[in-house]
């Protein structure tokens, strides 16, 4: 999870919660984007020992969104706001300077115990809130059941250019969409659908992930995907070529213009 999406409330569960996900990784193949004065951080900032052996800072975690470090013990422990723990360090020039201040700092120090305490009690399954760790394992794993779903029903009906939404949001209604009846199709058959479309007619859901937002999040998330893969595989090809094919508007204005 970026640190800049981190909840802004760090509870018990939260705290065991990034703990067992442990600092946030950006792919080996990141780019990372340069400041107005052409610098940017860069992979593999190691920390030199005194021997010359140089290590990983497991530590130091990297936020795309934000384009700033953050300590990952820091900002889950410390109650000092500064710039590792809170809102991201950004000041590059400095960058190697700060680290290394930063990680000989009693501060951080400090916070290096309750961290590596917390992630060895999760590993070997004792921590106090083992049943409330479980509870969200469970809960995790049929959120991402629920999602698989959704996201195949979307992936479906995109394929074949089919609108997602009808003049209605609500389940069982007679034209709430394609999108919606594939949903009461599914859970027909399927029993994470069946669950899930009861608990949210039933009032036990507020969280649906069946609204008209998230099926353009998810739309989004998809494009997104679609557009990695296409760079990807451009950055890979000697040659490549591309084919455009565009619709117009109510207007007659070509949409292609708008890119
Ligand atoms: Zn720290």
């Amino acid at each position: 999870m970026d640190p800049a999406d981190w909840p802004q409330q760090l509870t018990d569960a939260v705290k065991s919660e990034l703990v067992s996900r442990g600092p946030y990784e950006v792919k080996p193949d990141f780019t990372f984007p340069k400041n107005e004065d052409g610098r940017s951080f860069h992979h593999h900032v190691h920390r030199q020992l005194v021997n010359g052996e140089k290590i990983k800072r497991t530590w130091l975690m990297y936020s795309p969104k934000r384009d700033s470090l953050y300590c990952f013990c820091c900002k889950l422990f410390s109650q000092k706001a500064f710039k590792l723990s809170r809102h991201g360090f950004n000041y590059w020039k400095n960058c190697s300077e700060t680290l290394k201040m930063h990680e000989n700092s009693p501060e951080h120090t400090k916070n290096m115990g309750p961290w590596k305490e917390l992630e060895s009690r999760i590993r070997t399954g004792k921590t106090i809130d083992k049943v409330e760790m479980a509870l969200i394992k469970t809960e995790r794993r049929r959120w991402r059941e629920v999602l698989t779903r959704l996201v195949a029903i979307i992936q479906s009906l995109a394929k074949r250019n089919i609108a997602l939404r009808g003049t209605t949001d609500r389940l069982n209604a007679p034209n709430n969409g394609d999108f919606l009846k594939e949903v009461e199709l599914m859970a027909q058959f399927d029993p994470v659908l069946k669950e899930h479309v009861a608990k949210v007619e039933g009032g036990a859901n507020h969280t649906s992930y069946l609204g008209k937002i998230i099926q353009n999040e998810i739309i989004d998330c998809i494009s997104e995907r679609i557009v990695e893969s296409i760079v990807s595989e451009i950055i890979q090809s000697k040659y490549f070529s591309i084919i455009l094919d565009c619709t117009p508007d109510l207007s007659h204005k070509e949409q292609l213009l708008r890119v």
